[in-house]
Parts: structure tokens; C-alpha cells; sequence
């Protein structure tokens, strides 16, 4: 089943800078997609337009087959929900405890005066304590967020993902400055989520190495196209 599907998506941004080029592209439901490229290529640019964080300029752009180009208001955060996202440097709100930044992943587009005054039910706190076990990070749920580690933070914020029950991650840059074991472990708990949720996962990495270890299927772009496409069975060191 098709989850992502680009339809001749072009991307100009304002100042005429062409971000993506007639991009054809379709993402199945529990497929791990790495998307590489040099920087400038427009990796960040095809992940920002599937939650709409950028608009796209023409084309077609569904998600579960519905198209999103158009969406406002309720439509939008019912579509934001849907999608999580694990961008680099997260944004953890730093003086606050990992437990309040996971159940902040619920807070998310539905913010209720419970929440806003931070009066979590006993199910949501629970399910943070389920989130964060995924992660390896139960021990912490009373610690700072600043006082945690890049990667423990990393794991922290695909915790808070977690809350929203989204069917799609997107993923730019996950472990950007991460030391290698600490890399390691965010690529993990992110494919321990894609096997046993069926999530669809968008990844942008700048490591082939990573892709090759991680992904299901590559998909390259050069100066905002897409120029490789294969899944991983028929990826092969020399391409
Ligand atoms: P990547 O993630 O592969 O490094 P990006 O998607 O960030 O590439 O960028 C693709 C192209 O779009 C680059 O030429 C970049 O400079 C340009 N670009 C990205 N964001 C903007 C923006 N907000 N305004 C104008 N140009 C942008
Ligand atoms: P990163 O991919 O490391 O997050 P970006 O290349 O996206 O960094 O740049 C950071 C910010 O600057 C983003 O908001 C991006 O949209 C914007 N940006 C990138 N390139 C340009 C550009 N050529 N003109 C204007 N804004 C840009």
C-alpha cells in the first residue's frame, strides 16, 4: 500500500532556488527509505513537504492516498499527527524532565487546558513509560533533558515521536554529530519502530554506510532530482 506518493512535485522556494524537480516517488507502508545525496541536493526539502512544512509549487503530493497540497486548519494537524518527526539537534525543552518532554509528543496539535497546565491522564503517562522503554531511557524519565547525552536526547525526542502513534517518521539527519555508538543505537530503536509498528520511515543520512546497514531501499537526489532508486537487495558498493 502506498503511503507517500510524489506526483511531478517541483519545489521553488521564493527566491527562485529550485529545492526538487518533478520528483515521481511512492513510498509503501513499512518500508525503511534512505534518501542520500550531496548537500544542496534537496534531501531536506522533499522531507519538509510531506508534513507541509514547506508547500510545494506543482504536483501532486498524497499521504495514505489523500492529497495534502490543500489542507488547513484540522485537516493539517490531523495530517501532522500522523507523522512524526526526528529532526537534528531536537528540540527538547531543555530544563525539563524527559517525562515532560515525551508527554509533550501528546500535547503535539491538540493541546487541551489539562495539558497546557501539564495534568497528564494515567494512560498517557503510561504510554510515556512504554515510549521511553522502547528506547532504553525508562531510567531517566526524571532527569533534565540537559542533562542527558546527544544521543540519549535523540532517543528521548523519537520517544516523544512515539506518543503521537504516527504511520510515518520523518527522519533528517537523526544522528547528525552523534558519535558512532551512540549512532548506532538512535539507527536502531528507529528500526526496532519501523519492524514492529510497520511505520513508514523517511530518512535523510549522509552515510552510505548507515543506509546500506539500515535502509530497505535507497533513493538518490542530485540537484533535486531523483537519480537512484533501488531496494536495498539490489544496491550494490559499486553504484
Ligand atoms: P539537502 O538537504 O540535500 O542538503 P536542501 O533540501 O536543504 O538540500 O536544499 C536544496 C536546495 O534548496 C539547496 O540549493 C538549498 O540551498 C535550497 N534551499 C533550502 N532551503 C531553502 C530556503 N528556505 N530558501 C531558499 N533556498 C533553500
Ligand atoms: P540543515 O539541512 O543542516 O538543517 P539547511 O540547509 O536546511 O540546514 O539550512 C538551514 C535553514 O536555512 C533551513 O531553514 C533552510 O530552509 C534555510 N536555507 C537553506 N538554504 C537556503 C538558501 N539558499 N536560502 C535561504 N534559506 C536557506
Amino acid at each position: 500500500k502506498a503511503v507517500i506518493e510524489f506526483k511531478d512535485v517541483k519545489k521553488v522556494y521564493p527566491n527562485g532556488t529550485v529545492g526538487l524537480k518533478n520528483i515521481n516517488l511512492s513510498l509503501y507502508e513499512g518500508e525503511f527509505v534512505v534518501v542520500v545525496g550531496l548537500s544542496g541536493a534537496g534531501k531536506s526539502t522533499l522531507l519538509r513537504t510531506v508534513n507541509r512544512m514547506h508547500d510545494i509549487t506543482s504536483g501532486d503530493l498524497l499521504i495514505e492516498g489523500q492529497s495534502i497540497v490543500n489542507l488547513k486548519g484540522k485537516a493539517l494537524r490531523n495530517l501532522r499527527r500522523k507523522i512524526g518527526m526526528i529532526f537534528q539537534g531536537f528540540n527538547l525543552v531543555k530544563r525539563a524532565s524527559v517525562q515532560r518532554n515525551v508527554l509533550s509528543g501528546r500535547v503535539g496539535y491538540y493541546p487541551t487546558w489539562k495539558s497546557v497546565l501539564g495534568l497528564f491522564s494515567k494512560e498517557d503517562k503510561q504510554k510515556a513509560v512504554e515510549a521511553l522503554k522502547r528506547v532504553n531511557m525508562a531510567s531517566k524519565i526524571y532527569t533534565r533533558a540537559d542533562e542527558l547525552s546527544g544521543g540519549q536526547q535523540q532517543r528521548v525526542a523519537i520517544a516523544r515521536t512515539f506518543m503521537q502513534d504516527p504511520t510515518i517518521i520523518l527522519a533528517d539527519e537523526p544522528i547528525a554529530s552523534l558519535d558512532p555508538k551512540t549512532t548506532k543505537s538512535v539507527m536502531d530503536d528507529l528500526k526496532q519502530l519501523n519492524k514492529d509498528f510497520n511505520m513508514t520511515v523517511l530518512a535523510n543520512l549522509h552515510s552510505v554506510d548507515l543506509a546500506l546497514e539500515y535502509a530497505d531501499r535507497i533513493i538518490g537526489l542530485r540537484a533535486g532530482e531523483l537519480v537512484y532508486d533501488k531496494p536495498i537487495a539490489e544496491v550494490s558498493r559499486s553504484d
